[in-house]
């Protein structure tokens, strides 16, 4: 046992007893060795998620209250740093509490609960966190499909203290933005993206950026903040390009220096492609192409298809940031897609830096499906 904490159907004998969704179990061995503690979810492949291979670690309030401790010290600096309110306090599996996410933004606190032990749990985690964290309000976007598989339903809304406004103002470091935390994309916004947003204002004094799968305009404002003299957004979603504007407005830069295009990346690319439009900077955030290991090849030809095209767009020593945050392509498969959409672009392609999700989504060495989003920062000549 390599200390990972799911447990599949296939992987047990037999269940003695009845036990319900969430509760705690024993997870002996064949000889009869406890091995573990955790939660039982009679639905899923994954059957038992282990809150603890300690045999003496009694699962009770003052457990979760040791984990939420760990989680939340090991966040200290960024939430000392007061400039920077905004990120991932507990990041589930990898801080040993499965299925359990909570981010903060500003004075809230939004939390996903996405196993059956979590959602077991909820009320006892949720006190824990309002006696550890002086939050405003706690709400809950317990929305993921995910929680089918898990057989329980789909829900959000406040858990504990004040409905947060409609846009929450969030900072980080320099730049503002607003977060609508009952709609957005997971719990509001990318925040495994927060330092790799923050790298791109280093390479865009004086350029023109083309931000694609822009969503509220998170890298867009960033490359604003380096000095780029033009953004265009382009984003299929007319509700996350508004919220892009305000953000734009939020921060007091000049309107005429952003364009929004409410449009499909690749077709978009494509039309740059035949009116010449070029580029002194592209960024690559798309959504996830691969949520099965099944997909990964159809994925693969997707993640081709627009670094190909935007490969091609970029000027001479300018600079191509991409990303995939499929989990279930690997990194190197990864750098291979790139190397081959520079190969039929022909054009020279450098590595610069290779990027990962920010240092408040950690990842345990028992639990690589924890590491998920990868990227590179690219000049092409
Ligand atoms: N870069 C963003 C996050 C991007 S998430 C950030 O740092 O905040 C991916 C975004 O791409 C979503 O907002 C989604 O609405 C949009 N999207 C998905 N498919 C698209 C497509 N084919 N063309 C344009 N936008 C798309």
């Amino acid at each position: 046992m390599r200390r990972h904490h799911w447990i599949f159907s296939g992987a047990l004998k037999r269940i003695i007893g009845n036990p319900q969704p969430g509760e705690t179990v024993q997870v002996m061995s064949s000889r009869g060795r406890l091995l573990a503690y955790g939660a039982y979810s009679p639905r899923s492949q994954i059957r038992v998620r282990v809150w603890s291979f300690n045999p003496d670690q009694q699962i009770t309030a003052s457990f979760f209250h040791q984990r939420l401790k760990h989680a939340i010290t090991a966040r200290r600096a960024l939430i000392r740093d007061n400039s920077v309110n905004v990120c991932r306090m507990v990041n589930s599996e990898s801080d040993r509490l499965p299925g359990l996410i909570v981010d903060r933004y500003g004075d809230f606190l939004v939390c996903q609960f996405l196993s059956t032990g979590a959602e077991f749990w909820k009320s006892v985690i949720v006190e824990n966190l309002l006696s550890q964290f002086s939050a405003a309000g706690i709400f809950e976007r317990s929305d993921d499909a995910v929680r089918l598989k898990e057989g329980l339903p789909q829900q959000s809304g406040l858990l504990a203290g004040h409905e947060p406004p409609e846009l929450i103002q969030v900072r980080e470091g320099p730049v503002r933005f607003l977060v609508d935390i009952r709609r957005g994309h997971k719990t509001g916004f990318y925040l495994d993206q927060r330092e790799n947003r923050q790298l791109v204002s280093k390479y865009c004094a004086d350029t023109r950026v083309l931000n694609c799968f822009a969503y509220t305009g998170g890298f867009g404002l960033w490359a604003l903040h380096g000095g780029a003299r033009q953004v265009v957004n382009i984003e299929s979603s007319a509700d996350w390009l508004a919220v892009a504007q305000k953000n734009v407005t939020l921060n007091g830069y000049d309107g005429q220096m952003v364009d929004y295009v409410k449009a499909d990346v690749f077709e978009q690319l494509r039309q740059y492609r035949d009116t010449s439009r070029r580029f002194d900077m592209i960024i690559l955030d798309p959504p996830k192409f691969a949520a099965t290991a099944g997909q990964v090849q159809k994925a693969a030809r997707g993640y081709k298809d627009i670094n190909l095209l935007a490969i091609k767009l970029i000027n001479t020593g300018g600079i191509l940031f991409t990303f995939s945050c499929s989990g279930h392509l690997g990194a190197d498969l990864f750098k291979k897609i790139i190397a081959d959409a520079a190969l039929d672009a022909g054009r020279h392609v450098q590595i610069i830096r290779y990027l990962g999700q920010s240092s408040d989504h950690p990842v345990a060495l028992s639990f690589p499906e924890g590491s998920y989003l990868k990227g590179l920062i690219c000049r092409v000549w």
